[in-house]
């Protein structure tokens, strides 16, 4: 199926006519051609942003929140086909796209309609001086949100939900590698009331379309997510314009195992949070640093657990692990697991591609463990982003703490334990802007997400992301 650019509430092709290929991980087939937009295509979607403000950014709360849910139901109205398309285009397992991606794109939606009608803002009297300060939090405009592959709807739909519902107009562009879902939802858009102009879509590569999201000189915000390297290529585009941004980027996030944890439920998570959507979520616990009395028991029930995931074709219901994202993808993936034995790492299971019967083409790895020594290996340095974890084992809580944090990311951790003492001492030690304590990946949306060090700048979710997407302005009055 073809894809189009959503822009003023209408379905167009890219000005230029020029197409690009986007294919099925499971199969390596070619799937359909998505628009290989350029500047000219981001400006007609900025034009129509742009149109679209002053109504927009008047409308009542109610009348805002009412669409946003209108959306959110419709999204779940929708489930299988939309989890069908995203397990396409992604390669992720159709179960995990209906159980998880889907759902939470609902969620984003249905959270910011009830949010925005709770937002409030200060008020600070000037006792004595007969003068009272309110804090006015108006929509910055509009604003650029540009998304990854990993959790294509789940993702796009977490920054544009409150940007919307802050009053903005957005000009958003999905991954060119996972574009269809961010497609199939304009016509969510359109049946949910928008007003057209509110919400466009425009879809290409990061180079072109992307570069002139975050280098058009009205588009006064931007909310990224990718990798650390391209958050640092727009950083710098964007300071010099002194726009407001959000950088969420890469983890290498570690996964801290005492002996005095909940065994079973540690062992059973540390498969999810290890192998989850191919190992490709940002979140993954992808080093797991464990106590060396139970290391060697960790290891051997480790393994067996995870020679029990089945990688198979995404739609085939038993498959709990599908294809990587893309065939580029799977080759470094595969190539970080071939240099491992340079580093004296020992892969202890897996690391080898997988023939899926029927699918010969597609990109299927096999989940990889690999045993480290060294901290400073790249392994354990440089995000894989793949089915891949390393594991080491340590001997007292500072050096887990020092492994923890010797890395230049620090998005989340996750500390398994029983010893309130150590929990809270990690939580106020790691340097990261997440960390869980015996759960991993439980998401409260109320609170606040992002990442310290190379991990990015500014939070997501709650009532962060709606101080994001507005502008506070002080007014102080004084009476007489
Ligand atoms: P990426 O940086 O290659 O691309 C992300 C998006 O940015 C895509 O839409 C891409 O087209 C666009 N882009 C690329 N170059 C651009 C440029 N010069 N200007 C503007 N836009 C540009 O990342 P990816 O490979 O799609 O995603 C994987 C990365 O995302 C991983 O590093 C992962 O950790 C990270 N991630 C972070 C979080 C988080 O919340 N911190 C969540 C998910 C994924």
């Amino acid at each position: 199926m073809n894809i189009k650019n959503y822009i003023n509430g209408e379905f167009v092709n890219p000005i230029e006519n020029n197409w690009m290929p986007n294919y099925n991980p499971s199969n390596g087939k070619v799937s359909g051609q998505i628009p290989n937009s350029t500047k000219e295509d981001v400006e007609k979607a900025y034009e129509a942003a742009e149109k679209a403000f002053l109504k927009w950014s008047n409308t009542t709360l109610e009348e805002r929140s009412k669409i946003l849910s209108n959306i959110a139901t419709l999204i779940l109205e929708r489930l299988d086909l939309l989890a069908v398309a995203e397990s396409k285009d992604n390669g992720k397992p159709v179960s995990l796209a209906k159980e998880v991606d889907i759902p939470r794109a609902a969620s984003n939606f249905q959270f910011f309609a009830n949010a925005i009608t709770q937002f409030s803002s200060e008020a600070h009297e000037s006792i004595g001086l007969n003068a009272v300060n309110f804090t006015l939090r108006q929509p910055i405009g509009v604003v650029g949100c540009i998304s990854p592959w990993n959790l294509p709807l789940y993702l796009f739909t977490w920054k544009i939900a409150p940007a919307i519902a802050a009053g903005n107009c957005v000009v958003a562009k999905p991954s060119e590698i996972t574009p269809m879902t961010a497609f199939l939802l304009g016509e969510i858009l359109q049946e949910a009331g928008l007003p057209k102009g509110v919400l466009n879509i425009v879809h290409g590569l990061g180079t072109t379309a992307g570069n002139a999201i975050v280098a058009h000189p009205n588009i006064k915000a931007i909310s990224f997510t990718g990798g650390t390297k391209t958050g640092a290529h727009i950083a710098g585009i964007a300071a010099p314009m002194f726009k407001k941004l959000s950088l969420e980027l890469g983890g290498k996030n570690p996964n801290i195992i005492f002996a005095d944890c909940d065994y079973n439920k540690m062992l059973a998570t540390t498969v999810r949070s290890s192998f989850a959507n191919q190992g490709q979520i940002c979140l993954c616990g992808s080093r797991i640093l464990v106590e060396e009395k139970i290391y060697e028991k960790f290891k051997k029930d480790f393994i067996e657990k995870v020679a029990q995931l089945k990688v198979g074709n995404p739609s085939d219901e038993t498959t709990n692990i599908g294809a990587l994202v893309s065939m580029a993808h799977l080759e470094k993936v595969k190539g970080y697991i071939d240099s491992a034995s340079k580093d004296g790492a020992k892969v202890l299971f897996g690391g080898n591609k997988v023939l899926v019967t029927g699918s010969e083409n597609g990109y299927y790895l096999q989940p990889t463990i690999i045993e480290v020594t060294d901290n400073k290996c790249s392994l354990n340095q440089e995000e894989v982003f793949g089915p891949v974890v390393t594991i080491m084992s340590f001997k007292t809580d500072a050096e887990a703490l020092q492994l923890a944090n010797d890395v230049k990311y620090g998005l989340s951790a996750t500390v398994w334990t029983h010893d309130l003492n150590r929990s809270m001492q990690f939580s106020k030690q790691l340097q990261t802007g997440i960390v869980w304590v015996n759960t991993w990946m439980l998401r409260d949306l109320r609170t606040p997400f992002g990442g310290q060090k190379d991990s990015g700048v500014g939070r997501e979710g709650g009532l962060e992301a709606l101080r994001f997407f507005t502008v506070p302005k002080n007014v102080c009055i004084q009476y007489g």
